[in-house]
């Protein structure tokens, strides 16, 4: 501990973390960053959890947030040792019968693997790339008034739907219902809930605009980068300090916590006015995710090439498996065949394993809390795609629910996002509060992925959080 004083103090090192004190500090404040464990990163971490030199990431490994987000892009990233690797296809979804979809770059080159659907996934993502500079624009800066609304307008109109109703009033192939599913259930929801049309669209949006990459050597080097350029700016950070209360922390003008609503009670909640810390106690958490890390001793045996081509694959077949899967697991039970989302960044990235060897990451999801083990059950989806695949394993690691929370507080009860991003918390995150960041309790802000514009690799909770503190209370814009 210290008992120097600081202009703000940030506590958690996730990318939001590591983004409000970057900010904080480029506007000349003096700024002390806090991470609970002995390394900074939170959702960023890599680490060898099988054998020594196999390199994985143990929470996030795909970014097509990252690359995406105006922050990182505005920060010399590279020159601090950041490198994002692409594979040919941003993602493979195989199917029982051997064929696969391919999300690319070029929309065209994707239609053509969408067979019947062809024609119309052209004709849907043409439209919805005309309107996307506009609603990364939204995402980005989710309280500046829209400057174009028609193009927004014409988005909302398709994503303010489910997905299922996406999906079922524009395709009628195998191909394009299941890779769409695919990416409607990266939203960790029903396929039927609302907004669930607009997280797919975005997600699409993302594939063809900047791809879906990730950082050469592991996520890990993303926040190593954050936090070379955070120091070389003078911050401090300080790790292995697990705040139990905001009351043990230096004195400073600002402290803004890469924290969720739960924890926020914990360690401040006597600071919150009555209704403050009602609409904290309020604030929804979504289902969880089971996570299991390979060594392997050679590539994944799949058998579509496509898969071989992708960085991400998802394993779920049909439209209606993952509808099914999903649906489930919202309703609190274990599904026999989930929807596996599974990452194989070291056939593109050597540094990740030895020689030969190979790396895989993959989680499904589950309901909150729960410690079933789920390892059979997602190696069962992986070998039926990949036969043979079993036979390749050196050695694994797992992560149930609970563990997850464990191992990183924000993830509670296994949810990986922070909170449930539905309609309800869209961007009324954590409560329906203007501004979102701030709290009842003065100089004190939340600034995790619990506010908006929500889960994901982007910096961007903590980017407006920053800005809206440093108004607030350094009166600056
Ligand atoms: C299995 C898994 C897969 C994922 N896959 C992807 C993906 O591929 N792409 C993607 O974009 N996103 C992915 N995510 C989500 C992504 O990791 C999160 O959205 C992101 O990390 C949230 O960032 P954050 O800064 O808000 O919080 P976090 O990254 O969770 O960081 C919070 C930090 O605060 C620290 N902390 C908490 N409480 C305290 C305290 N009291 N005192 C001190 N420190 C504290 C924690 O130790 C942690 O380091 C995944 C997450 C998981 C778990």
């Amino acid at each position: 501990m210290t008992n120097t004083k600081y202009d703000a103090v940030v506590v958690g090192s996730g990318p939001n973390g590591l983004s409000a004190a970057i900010v904080l500090r480029q506007a000349g404040l003096s700024v002390l960053l806090i991470e609970g464990k002995p390394t900074i990163g939170g959702g960023l971490r890599s680490a060898s959890l099988t054998l020594p030199g196999y390199i994985h990431d143990v929470c996030s490994a795909i970014h097509p947030f990252a690359v995406f987000s105006p922050l990182f892009n505005s920060l010399p990233l590279q020159k601090h040792g950041l490198e994002f690797l692409y594979s040919p296809l941003a993602l493979a979804h195989p199917f029982d019968d051997g064929s696969a979809a391919e999300l690319e770059h070029d929309i065209h080159q994707t239609a053509m693997s969408l067979g019947a659907d062809t024609r119309s996934y052209e004709h849907l993502m043409q439209n919805t790339m005309k309107n996307w500079p506009a609603v990364s624009n939204s995402i980005a800066h989710p309280f500046a008034f829209p400057k174009h609304l028609i193009p927004l307008a014409r988005f909302g109109s398709k994503g303010i739907f489910s997905a299922r109703r996406l999906i079922e009033r524009n395709f009628k192939g195998m191909q394009a219902r299941g890779m769409l599913a695919g990416v409607a259930a990266h939203g960790v929801q029903p396929l039927t809930n609302w907004i669930t049309g607009a997280i797919t669209l975005i997600f699409l949006c993302l594939g063809h605009d900047k791809g879906w990459p990730f950082p050469k050597g592991g996520s890990q080097q993303l926040a190593n980068a954050l936090a070379s350029y955070f120091l070389s700016l003078g911050g401090r950070i300080e790790t292995d300090w697990m705040v139990e209360s905001l009351d043990e922390l230096p004195n400073a003008s600002a402290y803004l916590l890469d924290i969720t609503p739960k924890q926020l009670l914990k360690i401040g909640g006597s600071r919150l006015s009555a209704w403050n810390r009602r609409q904290m106690k309020n604030f929804k958490y979504g289902s969880g995710v089971f996570k299991v890390d390979w060594a392997l001793d050679g590539p994944i045996p799949f058998k579509s090439d496509a898969c071989k081509k992708a960085a991400t694959v998802h394993l779920g077949n049909s439209f209606e498996e993952i509808m099914k899967c999903e649906q489930e697991v919202s309703l609190g039970k274990i599904p026999e065949y989930p929807f596996v989302l599974l990452a194989q960044q070291s056939l593109f990235d050597p540094t990740r394993a030895p020689q030969d060897r190979q790396v895989a990451w993959a989680y499904c999801h589950v309901p909150a809390n729960s410690g079933v083990d789920m390892t059979e059950r997602i190696e069962k989806q992986v070998e039926r795609f990949a036969p043979g695949f079993r036979d390749r394993i050196l050695s694994k690691h797992v992560f149930d629910a609970v563990e997850m929370e464990s191992y990183n507080p924000n993830y509670v009860g296994g949810d990986i996002g922070g909170g449930i991003q539905n309609w309800k918390q869209l961007i009324t995150r954590p409560a329906l509060r203007f501004p979102p960041y701030r709290t009842s309790a003065q100089g004190v802000y939340l600034c995790s992925s619990s506010t908006p514009p929500g889960g994901g690799v982007h910096g961007l909770c903590g980017f407006n959080a920053a800005k809206q503190a440093l108004k607030d209370i350094f009166g600056q814009r």
